[in-house]
């Protein structure tokens, strides 16, 4: 049960404790795990600073750094299946999405390898043939990167990557909810080679364990994926420091439908869109905003389709969608439904937990559609993270584009219209950090992904992506100095 990893060797808890890891789908033990504390933390953070400052890794070239990252992609897919079995019995999520995820994150990996090759710095044009001018990328220093329960490996790795990439060295902080494929990454990343106390993995409860790193003097930059409420906590702690804070919050994102749509794609992907995951992605699709004269047509088939949807176990081939995460999470999703009743939002589908008795002993959920919804509603406004779709409708082009930036946030959105040009110029009007056009989830290694507003600050994936992680050295060679004799002697 030693499943801290702090300077290269699995250890457990300095205090002896642990922490039982649940299958959100009959609440069975998966796996008992360490939990770290304030002193096994500070443990982490010395060797990651130690390995920073004096250790072995600043010797490693960008070449060096990359074939460990092509090694770690090598591992994660002959390890493919075990790791996808774990995500699902840790998350609930389907053996499927479990297997995208670990290609999702072999790819970011490959991505980050070949980047971090081709990383050269650039020259900059003094106007002066006597100086040389150049701009070079460091690492920023320590680390720490502190992750959420609904995509726990790929979350993860989407920092884990483009940091080593860079030449940091780090702490890993998965959610205390879903740690199990973050162990294992930190195991593959043990057999490629990563040195001793590059890598540094708690785990434990966001306070203490995550509030201590943010709070360490030692510690340079802290990645952050999770809500809008510890993202705040964590920058006003890092502010204590002044430290580099990297934040990616939550959404609330518009799925536009225009009358003239292809109507199929559109039905398949608004589904897919809130309920893939059980609502459970920062870029779920669960505000529908959709023409007027196509609104009874569309929601009623959508209505249909939902119900239809088959929750059951992720280890199932069978199963649709599975569990929400957590006990504590369904009772927030369900305050959420009892609110947009409370507001006057018109229940069509779903409100409820299934009565099938099988499915009894998990975390559950109905997928979920209201109508005669309106911008000002809580249920509209703020992240329900579940499976619930709000409805709204639009009768001209501008008032979509205003519902759709109607939201503190600004993580995703798509658009639906076989016009091309009416779709180009809703994508652009969007306040948002992405947007599909006729298409709805799709991300790429090679682009940057992340928040305007509040869904939080800077980019992962993409040049961006390494950019969080590192420094920018401004390098002035005067080949040929003469005295300038700006003071008088
Ligand atoms: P959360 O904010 O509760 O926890 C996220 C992580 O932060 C966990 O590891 C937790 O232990 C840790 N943490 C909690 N309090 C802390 C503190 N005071 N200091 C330091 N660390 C602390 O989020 P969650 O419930 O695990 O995840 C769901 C949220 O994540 C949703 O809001 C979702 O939108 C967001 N999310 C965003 C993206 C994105 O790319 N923008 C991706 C996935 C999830």
């Amino acid at each position: 049960m030693s499943t801290l990893f702090i300077d290269g060797r699995w250890v457990s808890a300095s205090a002896g404790a642990t922490r039982d890891v649940i299958n959100p789908y009959d609440q069975s033990v998966v796996r008992t795990v360490s939990e770290a504390d304030v002193a096994d933390t500070e443990a982490a953070v010395l060797a990651a600073r130690k390995a920073f400052d004096d250790g072995v890794w600043r010797t490693w070239t960008a070449r060096h750094r990359s074939r460990l990252l092509r090694r770690v992609a090598e591992l994660l897919q002959r390890d493919r299946a075990e790791i996808a079995r774990t995500e699902t019995l840790d998350t609930g999520k389907t053996l499927v999405e479990g297997g995208i995820d670990v290609d999702d994150v072999t790819s970011v990996f490959e991505y980050y390898a070949t980047l971090a090759e081709s990383d050269p710095g650039r020259l900059v044009d003094a106007g002066n043939p006597a100086v040389r001018s150049r701009v070079v990328y460091e690492p920023v220093g320590v680390c720490a990167l502190i992750a959420p329960w609904n995509y726990p490996l790929l979350q993860m790795a989407w920092k884990v990557a483009p940091a080593l990439a860079a030449g940091n060295t780090m702490v890993l902080k998965p959610s205390e909810t879903t740690p199990l494929t973050t162990i294992k990454l930190v195991e593959l990343l043990e057999e490629a080679g990563v040195p001793a106390g590059v890598v540094n993995l708690v785990l434990g409860a966001g306070d203490p364990v995550g509030s201590a790193l943010v709070a360490s003097p030692l510690v340079d930059l802290v990645s952050f994926t999770g809500g809008l409420a510890t993202g705040r906590a964590i920058m006003a702690s890092a502010a204590g420091t002044v430290k580099k804070v990297a934040l990616e919050l939550g959404g609330k994102n518009p799925n536009i439908v225009f009358a003239d749509a292809d109507f199929e794609a559109a039905i398949d992907y608004a589904l897919i869109a809130v309920f893939f995951h059980a609502g459970q992605v920062c870029s779920a699709g669960t505000r529908l905003v959709v023409e007027d004269a196509l609104h009874d047509r569309f929601v009623a088939e959508l209505t249909e389709r939902a119900a239809r949807i088959r929750l059951g176990n992720g280890l199932d081939p069978d199963t649709e969608s599975g569990p929400l995460v957590s006990e504590e999470h369904r009772a927030k999703v369900e305050s959420y439904v009892r609110l947009g009743i409370e507001e006057g939002a018109r229940l069509l589908t779903g409100g409820r937990r299934p009565d099938d008795p099988k499915l009894a002993r998990g975390f559950f959920y109905l997928p979920t559609v209201f109508d005669d919804c309106r911008a000002d509603m809580r249920v509209v406004q703020e992240e329900t993270f579940g499976p619930i779709l709000t409805v709204e409708r639009f009768s001209e082009v501008e008032e979509a584009v205003r519902i759709g930036n109607d939201t503190t946030y600004g993580l995703a959105a798509a658009v639906w219209t076989t016009e091309a040009r009416k779709a180009e110029y809703v994508a652009r009007s969007l306040r948002h950090g992405t947007v599909w056009i006729n298409d709805f989830g799709p991300y790429l290694p090679q682009a940057e992904w992340g928040g305007y507003k509040r869904s939080g600050i800077g980019r992962e994936l993409g040049h961006a992506g390494l950019g969080e992680y590192q420094e920018a050295k401004h390098i002035y060679e005067n080949t040929a100095p003469e005295p300038q004799r700006w003071f008088a002697r």
